[in-house]
This record gives C-alpha cells, sequence and structure tokens, in this order.
C-alpha cells in the first residue's frame, strides 16, 4: 500500500463526519457561530426536518467581503490566535471546521453584511473550488442557508430519520440554546410554519416566560430559582421539587459558561443532591447554569463540544451537590415562609432536647419539648413506635402557631390532619415519620456509630447462604449500623441487637433487607450513597404504618419534629409528605363570601 495526502475535500467530508451528524448538528454549528458574532436575533427554518434546507439568519457583526472565501477553509477562523486563547475560550466556536464541514456535505450559500461596510456580499459554496462573490442586499448580520445536506454521501442520507424526528433532534437544539441565551430574541419556522417564537428576556419574569415555553408550565410551578456563588463558581438556575421528577431524564438542562452540555460529573452531583428524596430510577428536572473562569475548563475534550473537562473537577462536583442539596433542603422553610412568619419560638426551643421555655408574654404560659429524638438522647420507653415524645403546650395566642399547626385527628389511619394560622394542612404520617426517622438515623451516623439496642430475647434467622456470608464480610458496616449480628452456620444467623432508633421495628424483615442491599451495593465506590440507601431502607421499617392509632401529642411530636427537620416536605421517595388546603381556598370552594 501506497501512502497518501488526502485531498482538501474529502479531509472536510471526514471531518464533516464528527461535526455533522445530522440537521441538528448543522443548526447548533451555525447558531453558535451567530452567537460568537455577537447577534441578538435569530431566526431559524428548517424544510423537510432540515434534510431539504436549513437557514439562520442573524443580525450580528457579519463577514467582511474579503473575509468571506476563507471562512470556508479549514482551520479558518476569527476567534483564537494561540494556544493562551485556546485555554481561555469564552466563544462558541475556535476549531474552524464548520463551515468547511457543512459546505463539503451539502450546498452553503452565505450572504453578509459586515459591520461598516456598505454593501452585503454572498458566496455559494456549490461545490466548486473557486467560489465566486458577488454583491448582494442584506440587512446588517448574515444569513447561512444550507441545502440538500448529504446529497453526495448516499450512505449518510439513507441515516436520517423521519422528518418529524429530524425536526425534533433539531428543535431540541434551538430550545437549549434558547435557555442558553435569555438576552436573545428567537424564532423557530418549520416548513414555513411558526414554531417557536421568543422575545429577549432581560428579567427573571421574562426569562420564566421563557421557561415556560421550552420547558412547560408544570415545570416552572414546580420550580424554584436560586443562586450561589463561592471561590470564583457561581451556580444558578432552576431546581424543580422532586415530585415532579419523570421517568426519563429528559428535563435536564446544563450549562457552562453558556455553553449547552451533557456532562457527566454536572449530572452526577446535581443527581447526587436529589438522591435522598428521589425515588429510584427517577430522574430530576431542571435548568443549572455554571459559571467559572474559563481556564479552569477544557472544551476542546469533544467534536461537538457537548463534553468537557473540568480542571478541579472533585471542587465543582462538591459545590454542585452542596448546593443542590441545601437548596432542596430548604423547601419546607421557604414554603412557610409564604404564608406564616419563621417559627422563631420553635426554632430556639428545639436547639437542646428539653427547653422549658416561660414566657410571661400573652398567652403562653408553658411549654416544654421532650423530643428526645438525636442520638445523644435515645430513650427507650416509648409510645411512637419508638421514643418518649411528649410536646406539652398550651397555647392561645395565635401568632404562636407553629408552621404545620396543632393536630385536630387521624383520617382513616393515614392522615394527620392539623390545624395552622391558615388553613388545614393534611400530613401523611407513614411518608412524614420516614423522612424524620431517615434524618436522625443520617445525623447519628454522621456522630459516630449507631447505638445498639440489645434483645431481650436473640433472634435465629434461616438465611441464604451469600446473606450468611455478608454479615462475615460486611460485620464492621453492620455494626456501624447498630446492628449485633453474628453467624452461627452456612444458612444461619443470630441477632442480638438492634439499631436502638428503630427497635421496635420488626427485626426479621428490616434485617433481611439491610443484608439484601447490603449485598447488592457491596463493591461500589461511594460508600456515601450506598450507605443512605440502606439508611433509606432502615427508615421505612422504622416508621409508623397506616392504621396505628396515634395520640393526639403524638401527632403534634411528629409535626414538630418535621419543622425541625430538613427536607421534611417530602419522602425519601420524593413523595411529598404534606399539603395545606388554605382557608382561602376553603371560602373558594363553599363560595363564602361571594
Ligand atoms: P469557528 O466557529 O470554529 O471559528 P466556523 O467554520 O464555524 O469556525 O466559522 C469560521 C469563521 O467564519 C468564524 O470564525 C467567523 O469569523 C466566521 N463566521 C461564521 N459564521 C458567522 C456569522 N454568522 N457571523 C459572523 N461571522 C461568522
Ligand atoms: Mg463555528
Amino acid at each position: 500500500m501506497t501512502i497518501r495526502v488526502l485531498p482538501s475535500r474529502l479531509i472536510d467530508q471526514i471531518a464533516a463526519g464528527e461535526v455533522v451528524e445530522r440537521p441538528a448538528s448543522v443548526v447548533k454549528e451555525l447558531i453558535e457561530n451567530s452567537l460568537d458574532a455577537n447577534a441578538t436575533q435569530i431566526e431559524v427554518e428548517a424544510e423537510e426536518g432540515g434534510s431539504k434546507l436549513i437557514r439562520v439568519r442573524d443580525n450580528g457583526v457579519g463577514i467582511a467581503q474579503q473575509e468571506l472565501e476563507i471562512a470556508f477553509s479549514r482551520h479558518a477562523t476569527s476567534k483564537i490566535f494561540d494556544l493562551d486563547d485556546l485555554e481561555n475560550i469564552l466563544t462558541f466556536g475556535f476549531r474552524g471546521e464548520a463551515l468547511p464541514s457543512i459546505a463539503s456535505v451539502a450546498q452553503v450559500n452565505v450572504i453578509s453584511h459586515a459591520r461598516g461596510e456598505e454593501f452585503g456580499w454572498a458566496i455559494d459554496s456549490s461545490g466548486s473550488p473557486e467560489m465566486e462573490i458577488r454583491q448582494a442586499s442584506h440587512p446588517r448580520g448574515t444569513t447561512v442557508e444550507v441545502r440538500d445536506l448529504f446529497f453526495n454521501i448516499p450512505a449518510r442520507r439513507k441515516f436520517l430519520k423521519k422528518q418529524r424526528t429530524e425536526f425534533a433532534h433539531l428543535s431540541a437544539v434551538v430550545r437549549n440554546l434558547a435557555l442558553a441565551r435569555f438576552d436573545v430574541e428567537w424564532s423557530l419556522k418549520h416548513n414555513k410554519r411558526s414554531v417557536l417564537s421568543l422575545e429577549s428576556a432581560l428579567d427573571r419574569e421574562g426569562q420564566e416566560g421563557r421557561l415556560v415555553r421550552i420547558c412547560g408550565e408544570k415545570f416552572l410551578e414546580h420550580a424554584r430559582y436560586f443562586q450561589k456563588e463561592i471561590e470564583g463558581l457561581r451556580l444558578s438556575g432552576w431546581l424543580t421539587e422532586p415530585t415532579f421528577s419523570s421517568g426519563q431524564a429528559n428535563m435536564q438542562y446544563t450549562f457552562v459558561n453558556g455553553r449547552y452540555v451533557r456532562d457527566k460529573l454536572l449530572r452526577h452531583a446535581i443527581r447526587l443532591g436529589y438522591q435522598d428524596v428521589l425515588f429510584h430510577g427517577r430522574h430530576p428536572a431542571y435548568v443549572v447554569f455554571l459559571e467559572l473562569n474559563p481556564r479552569r475548563v477544557d472544551v476542546n475534550a469533544h467534536p461537538a463540544k457537548l463534553e468537557i473537562r473540568f480542571r478541579d473537577s472533585r471542587l465543582i462536583h462538591d459545590f454542585i451537590f452542596h448546593t443542590v442539596e441545601a437548596v432542596l433542603g430548604r423547601t419546607l422553610e421557604s414554603q412557610q415562609s409564604k404564608s406564616i412568619r419563621p417559627p422563631t419560638a420553635l426554632k430556639s426551643l428545639t436547639k437542646s432536647n428539653e427547653v422549658p421555655l416561660v414566657s410571661g408574654s400573652a398567652g403562653i404560659s408553658q411549654r416544654t419539648l421532650h423530643l428526645g429524638l438525636d442520638s445523644s438522647n435515645e430513650k427507650t420507653n416509648d409510645t411512637f413506635g419508638d421514643t418518649l415524645w411528649t410536646v406539652m403546650h398550651s397555647v392561645e395566642k395565635k401568632d404562636d402557631i407553629p408552621p404545620l399547626g396543632f393536630a385536630l385527628g387521624q383520617l382513616l389511619g393515614v392522615y394527620i390532619l392539623s390545624e395552622s394560622a391558615d388553613g388545614l394542612n393534611i400530613v401523611d404520617m407513614h411518608a412524614a415519620h420516614e423522612r424524620v426517622t431517615y434524618e436522625r438515623l443520617k445525623k447519628a451516623l454522621v456522630h459516630d456509630r449507631l447505638k445498639t439496642q440489645p434483645l431481650l430475647i436473640p433472634l435465629s434467622l434461616s438465611v441464604a447462604e451469600h446473606e450468611a456470608d455478608m454479615v462475615d464480610s460486611a460485620s464492621d458496616e453492620l455494626s456501624q449500623l447498630g446492628f449485633e449480628v453474628t453467624r452461627r452456620g452456612p444458612e444461619e444467623i443470630q441477632v442480638s441487637g438492634v439499631p436502638m432508633i428503630l427497635h421496635s421495628a420488626e427485626v426479621e424483615p428490616l434485617l433481611r433487607d439491610v443484608l439484601s442491599d447490603l449485598s447488592q451495593q457491596k463493591g461500589l465506590e461511594r460508600i456515601e450513597s450506598t450507605i443512605n440507601d440502606i439508611l433509606a431502607t432502615m427508615a421505612c421499617h422504622g416508621a409508623v404504618k397506616a392504621n396505628r392509632h396515634l395520640e393526639i401529642k403524638e401527632m403534634n411530636a411528629l409535626l414538630r419534629e418535621m419543622e425541625k427537620t430538613e427536607k421534611s416536605d417530602h419522602c425519601n421517595h420524593g413523595r411529598p409528605t404534606w399539603t395545606r388546603i388554605t382557608i382561602s381556598e376553603l371560602d373558594r370552594l363553599f363560595k363564602r363570601g361571594q
């Protein structure tokens, strides 16, 4: 075989294989060029899913007459000049690859009227090497038309899907970029019909309006805006409540310095922030922007630049994870502040376990809380599953009503009804108790290990051999979790102690589930998330079951405990734990005062 240098057209076609996969990728490259040219209005038109025609028109700086031709040469770019520029990149493009690649697999026609020039100029690639430039009228800016994609590569053309599918990909690209750039005005047409048209959105209200158009009304209803900044990292955007999660990961938008990316590290960090509140196999929905010094990220890691590399990935991962976790953890607090003043009295009460609060002021005679819920003070003579929870309150003063109010009773053995300052609260007692127990378990584990409650009579269990093996190989983990288990035979184990917090749970199913979790998760690197999964399993066993009769004081104790528990408005499967019907909603329902 002889070695030969490939003809430049073939080189371009090979490069096109990486950059131009389908009409959507052409649209992405063209729009990114428009954004790099500082356009504030971008119109995209497509015919037949984009395979017949793609036209992108912008009002950017334009391309000067003498540069039109060179724009089509390989490695010709106006965006970087040296290595330092490459490491400090803020433009979308920099490889100088898109136009020549696209022109090698389609008919491309560019008309541009550059800033400071008298006329517009047009150039037609149409496959010929000597492209002719002619004068053409065009408002300031650039229009790029791409016709008959893959006309010269039948094998690629065959792989294009139906119009509808190709257009769906194309329109997803436009939507992604429209989320990346709220300041730009967008329009999208397919087969001459308008599909999307978005005004520029400079304030939060306008941005949320755009979110509704792109992610749907439901998204915004469940979303919460946040922003957080540390050490040159800024994270902002909208996170939806876990209840909004979906079976598909199709509403997860991540942007780094304005670039839409599908980056594993980002998604993993966000997912981890949601893990405690999300049901297995569900995907959270979010729009998240990360901004940082471009030197801290390498965008030159993927031909379509969808993946990136962070230089200090661990730090960035943890920053995102902790921020998301904190935002979600605040949900209950901020819901309360919407309707009721912050529970100051309660907060100071719950700082320690037993604080008699004597206040001379109107109505409050005395209030004592024995929550006994911290690991430091686990009581065993319980009334509510496992702990002594007594709340004595004699409160007459209206503003002293805590956020979740005071219990009225139990509904059908499943829900607790409570009255608060502005209405009726309905609490799913199992879900709520599960969340509270889970957070307690986590907290106790952070301090040290879970305390063990010895069983009066040790319990022998026959288990599968691999489960018995687990008792040997995971004995450290088990004792850290508060279990005292020993192996008695090839398929027999003996339990002589269980975690004190869960001592009233049924031992056998609890231990079986924990063993099965352990054996599924053995060998996973992230012990953090593994342990939390096991704690979630344990919490479920420890939580009060439906149809269990509760005393009013037990109900109140649970409500108070929810108020001081992080993320207590969702159970660890992501279902809500409580809801509220406000008095005005009730009035509307009964047409009072109308
Ligand atoms: P890159 O974007 O990597 O620089 P491209 O092949 O996409 O490479 O574009 C080549 C050059 O053509 C760009 O660097 C830019 O100077 C010019 N260009 C392309 N599209 C536009 C546009 N819409 N407006 C202004 N200039 C453009
Ligand atoms: Mg480009």
